[in-house]
């Protein structure tokens, strides 16, 4: 019989806080858990997101598109994380899937994180029949009828599960708005490599264990974006998260999903980026496929240095729409009161703490919400339930650059996400 008391040290010098030991009758009587993954891999050429300048079809497929799902359940309480291999869910397509998925399988709003992995190399959704490709159409219906029915599966087959946490290190992320200088002395800030700039290497992961100690689910938190492949690639590909996740499915075998959440990288990139295609050239290992493998067995050294498997015997999450502030320049859509809607969902799985962010988050944004979190343990996750645009901090407004001129929210906007955040988990 396994023990559930012990502690944890890892590499990155954490130590983790632990609860009472449990028995295995308590597990048996506590959390459980389902879990599926569904292929949702395009099966026809569709018009890739991520970069404006792409224009044509895509015309092949690297590596296959997944969405894995993990359900959770304790005395009627439910809690769904879903963790889907394309770039976001722009252009009203969260409400759209979210409210199917909802009314199907009757969750509160609460109850449902709905993620995108952020890959570059994956089809636009959409529901605009009037303006995009039919394919794309077809592609985003098809991707609601799979979720609903993997969320399904995973709701309708559950067994008794305990909880694993273990925080590794990753450097495949790097900081992306790099300090150009003209030749008149003018600086600016492009997108590029900034070595020096902030970057959250946190590789924070979570073991879903059955009763017999095999893993369910291997799920991981990384910041960066889907970026290592750029404009000029046209075939279909997990990009840096799905590749990784795909590497800890083959390893650990058992039918074990891998579901990468996203955090804070709005402006973070992958080490080597936006390059035009996979590199093919013999004895060479495409860059995507490398960091994919890096982040990847960072992910597995964890998962195999957790040692404890706790009990869970409690649920909560939260459901909120803040109201920020607007940019004042033209071009931005704000509502009549001058503000733009941004979601924030929050749960706890016991003292597991899961933050989703309807946006893309400057990891600075990411950092201070976990150092405030009231848990020992918190999944700050983005492109999550909603897809309002960059979230950028005020001295990254005053920097200037690509992030903060597309942003749809005034500078103060981060201050008062940050300060939600960490007050919204306090009440969970
Ligand atoms: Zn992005």
């Amino acid at each position: 019989m396994r023990t559930f008391f012990a502690i944890i040290c890892l590499p990155a010098v954490t130590i983790l806080a632990v609860t009472p030991s449990r028995s295995l009758v308590d597990l048996t009587e506590g959390l459980k858990a389902g879990v599926a993954r569904v292929d949702i891999t395009p099966d026809k050429p569709v018009r890739m997101s991520g970069y404006a300048s792409r224009k044509d079809l895509s015309t092949g497929v690297h590596d296959p598109l997944s969405a894995r799902v993990m359900a959770f359940k304790t005395e009627g309480k439910r809690l769904v994380l879903v963790s889907t291999d394309v770039i976001g869910f722009y252009d009203g397509t969260a409400d759209y899937l979210r409210s199917a998925i909802l009314a199907e399988l009757k969750l509160q709003p609460s109850e449902l994180f709905l993620t995108a992995i952020h890959t570059h190399a994956a089809p636009t959704l959409t529901v605009n029949k009037d303006r995009d490709h039919p394919n794309n159409v077809e592609y985003t219906e098809m991707l609601k009828d799979k979720l609903i029915e993997a969320v399904r599966q995973a709701l309708d087959d559950m067994e008794p599960v305990g909880i694993g946490l273990g925080v590794g290190s990753c450097a495949v992320g790097a900081n992306r708005r790099e300090l150009r200088v003209a030749d008149d002395g003018k600086t600016s800030i492009v997108l590029g490599r900034n070595p020096d700039g902030v970057t959250d290497k946190e590789v924070l992961v979570m073991a879903v264990t059955r009763t017999n100690g095999t893993p369910l689910a291997v799920a991981f938190d990384y910041a960066t974006h889907g970026t290592s492949l750029g404009p000029g690639n046209y075939v279909i590909s997990g990009d840096v998260p799905g590749l990784a996740e795909q590497f800890v499915e083959n390893i650990l075998g058992f039918g074990t999903i891998a579901p990468a959440f996203i955090g804070a990288s709005g402006n973070i990139d992958p080490w080597f980026r936006v390059l035009p295609a996979f590199n093919e050239e013999p004895g060479w290992i495409p860059e995507p496929v490398l960091l994919g493998t890096v982040l990847g067995e960072e992910v597995v050294h964890v998962y195999h240095d957790i040692k404890e498997t706790r009990a869970v015997d409690r649920i909560e999450s939260k459901y909120v729409t803040l109201q920020l502030p607007a940019k004042s320049s033209q071009g931005i859509v704000a509502q009549k009161d001058g503000t733009v809607p941004f979601q924030i969902t929050a749960a706890r799985l016991g003292d597991v703490a899961f933050l989703g962010l309807g946006g893309e988050v400057f990891t600075e944004i990411g950092m201070a919400i976990k150092a405030g979190s009231p848990c020992p343990h918190t999944f700050v996750i983005t492109h999550c339930n909603g897809a309002a645009g960059y979230l950028a901090p005020k001295e990254a407004h005053l920097q200037g650059g690509y992030e903060p001129t597309s942003s749809p929210f005034a500078p103060q906007a981060a201050d008062i996400v940050i300060r939600e955040s960490i007050r919204i988990l306090q009440d969970l």
